[in-house]
C-alpha cells in the first residue's frame, strides 16, 4: 500500500458556477479556472496520482490543452481512476480538508460523499470532507481563492 497526497488552489471571481467535488453549490462567486475549477476534485487526482507515483494533474490534463477547457472535473476523477486501475491499485481511503470562508459546506459535504463514493466506487464510510475557514487571513480569508488537501490510501 502507498500513501499520495495533494494541494490544489483557485482564485475566485463574481460567478455562479461553484462546483465542489462534482457536485453544484449555489454561491455568489466561481472559481476562476481552465476546466471547471473544483479544486477538491483536483487535489484527490494529485493525491491519487501522487500515491501511484503517476506524475501529477498538470502532466496528464494540461490546462492549455482546449480538450480541457470547461472540463467537468468528475471527467478528469475518472481517467485518474482508470490510470491507477490500469497499475491495479485501489483506493482504500480518501482523507479531504477543503479552506474557503464561505458558503458553509455543512449541509453539501453529505452529498459530496455520496457523489465521489458513486464516482470511486468505494464506501461513504472511506470518504472523509472537512471544512475550515482561514479566519479571514490571507487571499482565501479575502474570499479571492479557495483551496483543498487530500490525502489517500491506495493499495494492490
Ligand atoms: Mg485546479
Amino acid at each position: 500500500m502507498r500513501i499520495g497526497f495533494g494541494y490544489d488552489i483557485h482564485q475566485l471571481q463574481e460567478g455562479d458556477k461553484f462546483y465542489l467535488g462534482g457536485i453544484f453549490i449555489p454561491h455568489d462567486k466561481q472559481p476562476v479556472a481552465h476546466s471547471d475549477g473544483d479544486v477538491l476534485i483536483h487535489a484527490i487526482c494529485d493525491a491519487l496520482l501522487g500515491a501511484a507515483n503517476l506524475a501529477d494533474i498538470g502532466t496528464h490534463f494540461p490546462d492549455n490543452d482546449p480538450q480541457f477547457k470547461n472540463a467537468n472535473s468528475t471527467y478528469i476523477l475518472r481517467e485518474t481512476l482508470s490510470l491507477l486501475s490500469h497499475e491495479r491499485w485501489k483506493v482504500n481511503n480518501l482523507d479531504t480538508t477543503i479552506i474557503l470562508e464561505r458558503p458553509k459546506l455543512k449541509n453539501y459535504i453529505p452529498r459530496i460523499r455520496t457523489n465521489l463514493a458513486t464516482i470511486m466506487n468505494i464506501p461513504e464510510k472511506d470518504i472523509s470532507i472537512k471544512a475550515t475557514t482561514n479566519e479571514k487571513t490571507g487571499a482565501i480569508g479575502r474570499e479571492e481563492a479557495i483551496a483543498a488537501y487530500a490525502a489517500t490510501l491506495i493499495y494492490t
